[in-house]
């Protein structure tokens, strides 16, 4: 059965287990905590010391644009016209980014012409030509060069594809400077950064550059890759993040430079979580109605582990002891296998359900019509996600090394609900 969230977005402190209690879906839902993404965008922005722009890409539902902007991310990096859209019918005040180093020309046009974009990036001679051609030699262009980065400690590296080399940057910016009236770098450490020197690191290279072409850009990006706990993974706290960034951009001793970031994960993790029916258990298989053609595509092959927790109907209480459990996805395709290990009660069987926590980023927006499993349904929720966020009150005291149990969120007042749902 589908469950339209119109149908519950009234009801106060619903948590995912009622919703499953009333729905007893048995096609995946999507539990989404419009109010704790609203409160981790609140208390990132309040620590980053510069201007934060959500990466868009990591999951672009407007309910979600909504909560970030409602928690005061009043930036966005975008990638592609359709998100330029996207955010422009809900946010018509926000500012955008096109930070996607290789743009089609008629996306560079209508940003620029139809959508009030300045700012872009570029990490090739190319791609700055285009640019200023597209933009008809505009004069109040921001132009960003994105610097490659080696390979650095992040869980997902994205060091091969865009970037350009010390060497290239320098022309590039010197090149950028005359080009428009102001420049920027930028740079990505990789998604999911467990190490808050690969920042340091970094805004070193970017100083290389700045030393060498002779160009004080107006804007250092520090990009993404702000990390989220996941089970046996409790990255360091946010704040010895910013604490690196803020240190390696005092040394540069840039004036008038602002600080740019570009979260996608780190805002958006915790806020949804994904709820599957088991079909069918195959010893220590289990088999489930989404996966990596679906909502869990970064459980495949990516192989990361998500929180799960048993949902079972009545009262029966389950099993104490744990099993460590793989998943299969619905299709047909032999390659729709999680291999977890998830840790679930010895006695799972069909028709359990299970919260699959931390699937707000890189979630919902990689799901494909692949085999005709598309269906899914929603509801919004105001519990705890499975897994501490930042956007938490005990940020900034979760020590490497240790996973922290969620406190309650508390309900959101109805005063924001008729906030999101006028912007909605
Ligand atoms: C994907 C991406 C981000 C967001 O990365 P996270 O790891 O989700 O924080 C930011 N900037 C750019 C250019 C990206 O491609």
């Amino acid at each position: 059965m589908f469950l339209g969230f119109e149908a519950n977005r009234e009801i106060a402190g619903l948590t995912v287990d009622d919703v499953i209690a009333a729905a007893r879906p048995e096609e995946p839902v999507l539990c989404l905590r419009p109010g704790l993404m609203e409160e981790t965008a609140r208390t990132f922005v309040s620590l980053f010391p510069g201007r934060v722009f959500y990466a868009v890409k990591c999951n672009p539902d407007v309910q979600v644009l909504a909560a970030l902007a409602a928690g005061g991310v009043a930036n966005f990096d975008v990638a592609s016209l359709t998100e330029i859209e996207t955010v422009r019918r809900l946010l018509p005040d926000a500012r955008l980014a096109y930070m996607h180093p290789v743009k089609p020309r008629a996306s560079i046009r209508a940003a620029y012409a139809q959508h009030g974009v300045r700012d872009f990036s570029l990490d090739s001679v190319e791609e700055l030509a285009k640019i200023v051609t597209e933009t008809g030699h505009a004069e109040d262009l921001g132009l960003f060069v994105r610097l490659q980065l080696p390979k650095g400690s992040a869980v997902y590296d994205l060091s091969g594809k865009f970037g350009a080399p010390v060497e290239q940057a320098v022309t590039l910016l010197r090149a950028a400077r005359d080009a428009g009236q102001r420049v920027g770098l930028c740079f990505h450490v990789g998604s999911q950064c467990l190490d808050p020197s690969a920042y340091e690191r970094a805004i070193e290279i970017a100083g290389e550059v700045i030393r060498l072409s002779g160009v004080t850009p107006d804007v250092l990006d520090v990009g993404g890759g702000f990390p989220v706990a996941y089970p046996d993974v409790a990255p360091p706290a946010l704040w010895l993040y910013m604490a690196s960034i803020n240190r390696a951009f005092r040394r540069l001793n840039l004036a008038n430079c602002e600080l740019w970031c570009e979260p996608g994960r780190a805002l958006v993790a915790a806020g949804t979580s994904l709820v599957v029916q088991v079909q069918h258990r195959r010893g220590q298989e289990l088999f489930i109605n989404d996966g990596v053609y679906g909502t869990l595509s970064d459980a495949g092959v990516p192989a990361f582990r998500f929180p799960v927790r048993l949902i079972r109907a009545g009262a029966e209480v389950a099993s104490t002891e744990t099993l460590p459990y793989a998943f299969f996805g619905p299709t047909c395709d032999s390659a729709d296998r999680m291999e977890g290990p998830f840790w679930l009660p010895a006695d799972m069987r069909e028709g359990d359900w299970i919260e699959i926590g931390q699937l707000g980023a890189y979630g919902a927006c990689l799901r494909t019509q692949f085999n005709g499993f598309d269906r899914i349904g929603r509801a919004d929720v105001t519990d705890a996600p499975l897994l501490a966020t930042a956007g938490h009150p005990n940020m900034g005291r979760v020590a490497p090394g240790q996973v922290q149990a969620a406190p309650r969120v508390a309900s959101r007042p109805a005063r924001r609900r008729a906030k999101l749902r006028a912007v909605a």
